[in-house]
């Protein structure tokens, strides 16, 4: 047997499949020619590589730090939602209870209306601005 033909034999041969009397040929061949056994050793090295890395990919980390990033995404606007509802509800009660109030004169309540009306623009303003930089945050996606 020649070089060209065990190169035709070599992947049945590191991968079991030979049966005689082709295996007692490539046998005899690799006995007497270092070059082809070379190749074996350096197909078998590759094998051994790849099916490593098939079973390390993907990394069981970069799956936990996927979800874990989805997680937090998700826990972090959950909260932010739940504070504001929040902030909305009392900031509602309390201007509820100042407006309901006889003690207070109409003027002062106008005044404090005002402010609040103020806070409420900035914040939805602010809120605005978010949405609009999270629409267009090429980088989103990117841990900082
Ligand atoms: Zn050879």
């Amino acid at each position: 047997m020649g070089c060209e033909e065990f190169e035709v034999l070599l992947n049945g041969y590191i991968d079991g499949e030979l049966k005689d009397p082709d295996l007692k040929r490539v046998e005899e061949h690799l006995a007497g020619c270092p070059h082809c056994r070379k190749l074996v050793r350096d197909y078998r090295r590759l094998k051994e590589v790849t099916t490593e890395m098939r079973f390390k990919e993907p990394p069981q980390d970069i799956w936990n730090s996927y979800w874990q990033r989805i997680f937090h995404r998700i826990t972090r606007g959950a909260g932010w939602v739940f504070f504001l509802v929040g902030v909305v509800a009392v900031a509602g009660f309390a201007i509820y209870e100042f407006a309901t109030d006889p003690a207070v004169e109409a003027l002062q309540k106008l005044i404090v209306f005002a402010i609040f009306v103020g806070l409420g623009l900035l914040l939805i303003s602010v809120i605005w601005e978010r949405v609009k930089a999270s629409k267009t945050d090429k980088y989103k996606e990117i841990e900082r």
